[in-house]
């Protein structure tokens, strides 16, 4: 029954490993305290209606187009072993078309263009390059109390890369932040966070049924995120009633903020599972960190918002033995699930 966090705390010690990059950003003054660079990864899984950058969704560098630069001279047509550009009349004016079946992203034509109507988005950089460059603005990083801070598209579209980013920036004495949507598995924020020092976490939409229609993909993922964060403030009781008619699965597991530690160092926690007697909040057998009412009430708000089925039991629990902890979680469990 005890599920094995194979990936906490795993630093995959590769420099090497690579990302598209949208952008590097210096002297970023909204990403998180001081003064930062933001790393803009490139490839996100939602597709937001509202999206600023939507050169940033696509996962790989992507020829962009300004035909409102195009002045139509055809040099780009010759440049092109793709044979992927031609002349075509638009709105009263012959420009340049790229037919993308056939680019390769070559970027041939963007360096013959003078007029500046076509350019590479995206580049793919490894980790080393990356930090070669944040380390250009250590001074301002360090003088403002500033940081790292990896964003996106989204940044944990890239796991191993953004956690091996934020691994190597703390290495360099850095702080780190991530910005994220919070759309990823259980194993992949298992992977990054231990490295995070500032979630910014932007929540798209609270209505499930919203958020499918305006991002294009189900809010249960995120959510199973933020209930798996809920030691960082979320409520549960709250998201389950967000998630009316969207709760497609339940685990019966608990956490715990360790009192006087927590009080000290707050609760971002990037010591492994098994330092228990060091970190601010530990997994925990259910009803050692939310106690019986606690979970009365979860259980009766998840069947209340249409939840009939399983309650899977995860011992995580490090603090006892794995007979003790599933005993302990079967016992609160069948005390406080309405049959
Ligand atoms: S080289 Fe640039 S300006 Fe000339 S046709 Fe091609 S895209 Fe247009
Ligand atoms: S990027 Fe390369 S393949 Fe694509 S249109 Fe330009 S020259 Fe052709």
């Amino acid at each position: 029954m005890r599920k094995a966090n194979c990936n906490i705390g795993r630093a995959i010690h590769n420099p090497d490993l690579t990302a598209p990059i949208f952008n590097i950003q210096s002297y970023s003054i909204h990403d998180g305290p001081g003064i930062r660079t933001t790393v803009f990864e490139k490839g996100c899984p939602l597709r937001c209606v509202w999206c600023a950058n939507p050169e940033s969704n696509f996962p790989s560098p992507q020829l962009m187009t300004y035909s409102s630069l195009c002045i139509g001279c055809g040099h780009c047509i010759p440049s092109c072993n793709a044979n992927a550009i031609c002349m075509q009349e638009q709105s009263g004016k012959v420009l340049s078309v790229t037919n993308r079946t056939r680019c390769t992203t070559c970027g041939a034509c963007v360096a013959v263009c003078k007029r500046k109507a076509r350019e590479i988005s995206g580049k793919v950089m490894c980790v080393q390059e990356v930090l070669n460059q944040v380390e250009r603005d250590r001074m301002f990083l360090e003088s403002s109390g500033g940081g790292v801070t990896v964003s996106g598209g989204e940044c944990l579209y890239h796991p191993a890369f953004t956690a091996e980013l934020l691994r190597g920036a703390h290495e360099k004495g850095f702080h780190t932040a991530v910005e994220s949507c919070g759309f990823a598995s259980r194993d992949v924020v298992d992977l990054v966070f231990p490295h995070v020092d500032l979630a910014l976490l932007d929540i798209k939409v609270m209505n499930a049924e919203h958020h499918k229609q305006y991002t294009g993909v189900p809010s249960d993922g995120i959510s199973n995120s933020i209930i798996h964060m809920m030691i960082l403030g979320a409520d549960p009781i709250a998201a389950a009633r967000a998630l009316k008619g969207c709760i497609y699965h339940v685990h019966g597991k608990d956490a715990r903020i360790e009192r006087l530690l927590s009080d000290v160092d707050g609760i971002l926690e990037p010591r492994p599972v098994t330092d228990s007697a060091e970190r601010v909040w530990n997994y925990v057998a259910v009803g050692c960190g939310h106690d019986l009412n606690w979970w009365k009430e979860f259980f009766s708000v998840v069947h209340m918002m249409g939840y009939d089925g399983d309650v899977s039991l995860e011992m995580e629990d490090l603090t006892m033995s794995t007979e003790a902890g599933v005993a302990t979680s079967v016992n609160v469990l069948t005390q406080v699930i309405s049959r």
